[in-house]
């Protein structure tokens, strides 16, 4: 089953073009990215399996004609690999907010549109970007089933103690103010991967789960279902992440907003934008940059640095307790899955629970890696994630059981 997956921002798409052989064997047949959506000058990057790589700058003026370039390439003479647009058989959507009612993937139907349309509040930088991109293949594709996935879902079995925030209680009742959770397509699939490559029985397992990308965030997944997560109402606090700070003192927002005459838009643009690792090293948001800084010194660009090994201790060293132990810490994402250096110095911090690190296995990048020693009580280990395929996985099992 050919399937077309998506995943909308404001100005931005990326897809990707996946032959699904089965739940677990596919083929990659094409991915790209359209930037700068809506600007003077768009740039369409299409690349299929075994074609030549296809750039076109052209201004493309909204998310419809956006889908209609990808359309075009992926049908392309010379670099495309579709014969026909009805060779594609559904399209999946990575949708960031399900609120607390979209508790897993579904088919979109008007029903679902009017919930994601509710949840915007709730996901203003997002949602109304993944709108964007289901209408505009309701338009370009009409008869084209497609299927929402909720970065939210996997963590909608966290308890109410661990989801409620200590605010009064209308605001959860009014605004449905609460933590949330994100990541999560990332979160289910890694774990249940990390649980089948330990040869752990996932219904009767404790696995801490910690992406870290640019977004990053940590979950504690207890039998296979989520009890807590990091990030909250919004993918804002938790870890230090690239341009957003994380968990702070909520008084420091209203602290800077006095002291500075900000509006809540400006603030929030700050938090989200100019904060975390850039905020903290005023260098970059990217990883890499900064561990190139700190080895040459630089004192904000390794404080930045700690402050991410010291937030995914905190964070595992909670999730241990809240479990009452671990069996299995498990890397994934940009940062998780390619730098050596930060699990180690995560794992030389977790040696109380037994974990012995297998450092020769660690020197490793962007492949599934043991990286304990066969002896150690807990294991870690690298666990590539791969969102698209949970996304087209999703979709085709959606779409088949419909149409039985
Ligand atoms: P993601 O959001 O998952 O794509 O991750 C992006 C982050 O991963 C950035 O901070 C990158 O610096 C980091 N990253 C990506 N590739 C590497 C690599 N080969 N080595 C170290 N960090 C990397």
């Amino acid at each position: 089953m050919i399937i077309l997956v998506l995943n909308c921002g404001s100005s931005s798409l990326k897809y990707q073009l996946l032959d699904m052989k089965n739940n677990d064997s596919y083929d990659l047949l094409a991915k790209g990215l359209v930037e700068r959506i809506g600007m003077e000058m768009s740039r369409l990057k299409h690349q299929g399996a075994d074609k030549e790589a296809l750039v076109v700058d052209r201004p493309i003026s909204d998310h419809t004609e956006a889908i209609r370039a990808v359309l075009e390439a992926l049908t392309d003479k010379k670099c495309g690999v579709l014969d026909s647009l009805e060779d594609i058989e559904a399209v999946g959507h990575r949708v960031l907010h399900g609120g607390a009612k979209l508790t897993a993937s579904k088919r979109v139907d008007d029903a679902l549109i009017a919930q994601v349309e509710k949840c915007c509040d709730l996901g203003p930088l997002h949602n109304p970007a993944n709108l964007k991109g289901i209408y505009a293949v309701r338009e370009v594709m009409p008869s084209t089933p497609q299927v929402a996935v909720f970065d939210t879902a996997f963590h909608q079995t966290m308890p109410d103690y661990a989801y409620t925030y200590a605010i009064p209680y209308r605001y959860y009742e009014q605004y449905d103010i609460r933590k949330y959770g994100f990541h999560g397509t990332s979160h289910r699939y890694v774990s249940a991967k990390a649980a089948r490559f330990a040869g752990l029985n996932m219904e009767d397992s404790r696995i801490i789960t910690c992406h870290l990308g640019n977004g990053s965030s940590i979950a504690a997944v207890y039998n296979g279902k989520c009890v807590d997560t990091s990030m909250g109402l919004t993918p804002l606090d938790g870890l230090i992440m690239g341009t957003r700070c994380g968990a702070i003192d909520p008084s420091v927002v209203t602290y800077i907003q006095k002291k500075e005459g900000l509006t809540a838009d400006q603030v929030e643009n700050m938090l989200n934008k100019e904060s975390g690792l850039l905020g903290v090293s005023g260098i970059s948001s990217d990883f890499r940059d900064l561990g190139q800084a700190a080895e040459k010194g630089e004192y904000r660009a390794k404080l930045a640095l700690k402050k991410l090994i010291h937030g995914i201790i905190h964070y595992v060293g909670a999730y241990v307790a809240e479990m009452n132990g671990v069996d299995m810490i498990v890397f994934t994402g940009g940062i998780g899955e390619n730098n050596a250096r930060l699990r180690r110095r995560v794992c030389d911090n977790l040696t109380y629970l037994g974990l012995q690190f297998d450092n020769e296995a660690n020197d490793c990048r962007g492949k599934d890696v043991m990286i304990t020693l066969p002896e150690s009580k807990v294991k870690a280990a690298v666990i590539c994630t791969n969102e698209e395929l949970v996304i087209a996985q999703d979709t085709m099992r959606i779409v088949l059981n419909e149409e039985l």
